[in-house]
């Protein structure tokens, strides 16, 4: 199971979309203290999971990498992730830096699109650090976690990840159905959707397919995870594993279904009886999805906003207009991608991914 480990909810940058510094007073939000309010030896209890990974989480996980090695010594048997903004990255030790299975880093696209989320000079910052890690010999998987905004054109962006050369894959997730109305970060989210999201996902598509016909596989994780699938011919869960597979253990010890929902009641605690196969298939999407008609394929993109409706059912359905797209793009494809992959044209171990849960949500 995904164990993600809130170490602490301050964060060393004041992103445009982040929730933790701006819309809600953390330290009034008991039983979340700010900063890790339980003994962490109870973190041993994890080690009943046969198959745990650990992923670090905040806030800004960097803020508490003195705590790194403590926690993998007590959980020896997991894989480890980082989810991180990267700004302190260079500080990690090489040591703990190559325990990592694999690193998520913050970046929203080039230069001018990052720092206007994140702040003048992130992205410059983040491209140094990641550079540092690679000349540690780090070798991992190495994801760039894009937030896609109403700056965000995800054809350009995406591309110009996958071109700077330094990350395995490319991830993201549209800024919507967080914490606040449409209206309050969006100024026409339906006219962005129409003329710049969904037509770059469109194009996504193509270049994917006309990339695998000459043997590569663009490392594009939504399609890779959808594909993969696809082709495997199962029905969907929901994909990010929340209430089912995967747990956050919150700053006060409590567990729940995921890490950004500390408002949410806690399914358990962990203390010395802690059993960490109790809480599998603890909570269910439920809802709108439950009349979908691509269910199956989609699994239900969020726990957390199928439960919350900040946008109400409009714009729930605003928003799921997008999966509905991308789903219709990655039908489309399908047939030739399994012929190329009948006739060994790519390597089909690179679309089967990821390999295990990894934090990356597949639908954006
Ligand atoms: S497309 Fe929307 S309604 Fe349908 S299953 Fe996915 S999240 Fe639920
Ligand atoms: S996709 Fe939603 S429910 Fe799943 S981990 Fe992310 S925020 Fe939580």
């Amino acid at each position: 199971m995904l164990w993600f480990l809130t170490l602490t909810q301050s964060c060393n940058l004041a992103c445009k979309y982040c929730g933790s510094s701006e819309n809600f007073d953390i330290e009034d939000l008991s039983p979340h203290p700010r900063e890790i309010s339980f003994d962490l030896n109870l973190l041993k209890r994890i080690q009943k999971d046969p198959d745990p990974v650990i992923a670090f989480y905040g806030g800004e996980p960097l803020l508490k990498m003195r705590l790194f090695k403590q926690i993998m010594e007590l959980i020896p048997n997991a894989k480890y992730v980082l989810q991180t903004n990267a700004i302190l990255l260079s500080k990690l030790k090489t040591e703990i830096l190559h325990k990592f299975d694999c690193i998520l880093i913050s970046v929203d696209g080039d230069e001018k699109v990052t720092d206007y989320n994140r702040g003048e000079g992130t992205y410059q910052k983040v491209l140094e650090n990641i550079r540092n890690i690679r000349e540690r010999g780090f070798k991992g998987d190495l994801i760039a976690r894009m937030t896609i905004s109403e700056v965000s054109d995800i054809y350009t962006d995406v591309l110009h990840l996958i071109s700077l050369g330094l990350f395995d894959h490319i991830h993201w997730q549209i800024d919507c159905l967080w914490d606040s109305e449409m209206t309050a970060r969006w100024k026409d989210f339906y006219k962005w959707r129409d003329e710049i999201y969904n037509p770059g996902i469109t194009k996504l598509a193509a270049l994917f397919i006309e990339e695998l016909r000459k043997g590569n596989v663009l490392p594009i994780v939504p399609f890779l995870g959808l594909l993969s699938s696809f082709i495997e011919g199962k029905k969907a869960t929901l994909r990010c594993g929340a209430g089912r597979t995967s747990f956050n253990i919150t700053t006060g010890g409590y567990v729940n279904a995921c890490p950004v929902a500390p408002e949410f009641d806690p399914i358990s605690k962990l203390d010395d009886d802690f059993d960490p196969n109790s809480v599998r298939d603890s909570v269910f999407i439920g809802g709108l999805c439950n009349d979908c008609e691509i269910l199956d394929k989609c699994g239900g993109r969020c726990l957390y906003t199928n439960k919350n409706m900040w946008w109400g059912k409009k714009g729930f359905r605003a928003v799921c207009n997008t999966v509905k797209h991308l789903v219709a793009q990655m039908d489309e494809i399908l047939p030739e991608v399994k012929d190329l992959a009948q006739k060994k044209v790519f390597d089909m171990d690179l679309m089967n991914y990821p390999k295990y849960n990894n934090t990356c949500e597949i639908i954006p």
